[in-house]
């Protein structure tokens, strides 16, 4: 099976046309087709010698996923598009638009193991990691829906994204690689549940990315009710890797609350936010529940939600409401399933 150039980075692609025997720039001039021409097959690379371009079409191919549905919101413009893999699964990613600003939502597994109480991808389970062709593609893809106007990119579509680290790294690097896409690091955000390990990983690396944590609550009992994954990574654990992360990298970590309704929104919950993260350099965003298809959680009333904001801000901690964005769509936190009912 031919493998996907998209798959590689700079220095890879560096070591393939060596291997092959062809001349090291031949590389860089690859990387151009791809990401700057943004060329659909190897032929149409002109400026390769013949030979080269008929050795990379014997082991390489260019492909993308396929959009097959794109459903836009009625309230927001928010966009969400189905796409196909190579294999047949299904993944979802969503553009979200805010003024100037466009946000891909990638995601970075098709399903996703870690069982979180309230979140549809949850519900369907593992499936695999997506290839890091497949985490570039939604980059490609929506690049050019966008017209290269994608101001940043958040990892919080369906999948854990650090128990598929090896594959997003990659893409990461290729996304950000100055002779590539050349998007910049410092706008893109991963979000875990709290992968300690690739937490500490980041923290001693060079990568310029943002990190974020779905925390939840800070109460071990009810987190592992509603995230099981806190069975082994509890929220001192979490603590401790956040404050590792701030020395090391030197930067803030955003905390993602979602707000369930006489769940985790009492002014004891906010109280015990206060007390237990003191110590970590960090802001929070508070994220109003919005998952129709789950009956067993809802949302705080916006009174509830304002008040539990003023808790937190009166103890000194920067508090964001996060805007509710492609609700009607289900596009929003928690709400990708990849649903493909009405495909054929
Ligand atoms: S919230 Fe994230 S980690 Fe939890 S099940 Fe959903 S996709 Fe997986």
């Amino acid at each position: 099976m031919r493998q996907n150039l998209y798959n590689f980075t700079l220095q890879e692609i560096t070591e393939i046309v060596q291997k092959i025997g062809a001349e090291k720039f031949r590389a860089k001039q690859i990387f151009d087709w791809l990401y700057k021409s943004k060329v659909k097959n190897i032929k149409e690379m002109k400026n390769l010698p013949l030979q080269l371009l008929e050795q990379l079409e014997a082991k390489y191919e260019i492909a993308l996923p396929e959009i097959i549905k794109e459903t836009k919101s009625k309230l927001d413009g928010t966009t969400k598009y189905l796409l196909k893999l190579k294999d047949g699964a299904k993944i979802e990613c969503v553009l979200l638009y805010d003024k100037e600003r466009i946000t891909l939502c990638a995601s970075t597994q098709v399903g996703c193991g870690c069982g979180c109480a309230f979140c549809s991808t949850g519900s369907i389970g593992f499936k695999r990691n997506l290839e890091p062709c497949e985490i570039t593609g939604q980059f490609i893809l929506m690049q050019n829906i966008t017209q290269n106007k994608i101001t940043n990119i958040v990892l919080m579509g369906m999948g854990e994204p650090f128990l598929n680290w090896e594959n997003v790294n990659k893409a990461i690097i290729i996304i950000s690689d100055k002779n590539g896409p050349n998007f910049s690091q410092t706008r893109i955000t991963v979000s875990t549940v709290g992968i300690i390990p690739v937490i500490k990983q980041i923290a001693d690396s060079d990568l310029k990315i943002n990190l974020a944590i779905s925390l939840i609550c800070v109460d071990d009992e009810k987190r592992t009710k509603l995230m099981p994954v806190n069975k082994k990574y509890p929220v001192n654990e979490i603590i401790k890797i956040a404050k590792y992360y701030n020395k090391k990298s030197g930067k803030e970590i955003t905390f993602e609350y979602i707000l369930f309704k006489d769940i985790n929104d009492s002014i004891k919950d906010a109280e015990e936010i206060i007390k237990k993260l003191k110590e970590i350099n960090f802001k929070i965003n508070l994220i109003p529940y919005n998952n129709s298809l789950n009956k067993d959680f809802s949302k705080p009333e916006y009174e509830k939600i304002l008040k539990f904001q003023k808790i937190l801000i009166d103890g000194g901690i920067k508090t964001y409401i996060r805007k509710e964005k492609g609700s009607d769509i289900k596009a929003a936190c928690g709400q990708l399933a990849a649903e493909s009912g009405e495909e054929k």
